[in-house]
């Protein structure tokens, strides 16, 4: 291959690991945001409903659709494919946690700009 080929298809690959690493970031807040609001914005918002409805309707619907959220939401990030083996980022062999920051099947890093990048300090 061509040294022009060759960094023509490295161009390539970090610009698909940067779309990827775009709807992680994207992914990754629809699943963290609503998780860690949960408690606080039932309260409130049940709190709200609350003037209207009766308290514990009020704040069961709200938990309910919070929660709903959170798993639609949460789908994507949870399902996140690794751009550089395809597989779920999220389940190794047999497990799966979403308290990793590398690629639980080859352990690409989150935000690698390539295939070959396994540095994570110097990508921020
Ligand atoms: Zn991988």
């Amino acid at each position: 291959m061509s040294p022009e080929k060759a960094e023509e298809r490295a161009q390539a690959e970090r610009r698909q690991y940067q779309a990827a690493w775009e709807k992680y970031r994207v992914y990754s807040a629809w699943y963290w945001l609503p998780s860690i609001t949960f408690v606080p914005g039932v309260f409130f918002f049940g709190w709200l409903l609350s003037f209207f409805l009766n308290a514990g309707l009020a704040h069961g619907l709200v938990a309910f659709g919070w929660m709903a959220l959170r798993m639609i939401g949460g789908q994507g990030y949870a399902q996140f494919r690794c751009p550089r083996c395809g597989s779920k980022f999220f389940a190794g062999k047999g497990f799966q946690t979403v308290f990793t920051n590398k690629s639980l099947n080859c352990g690409l890093p989150t935000y690698a700009r390539d295939s070959t990048d396994r540095n994570q300090e110097d990508v921020f």
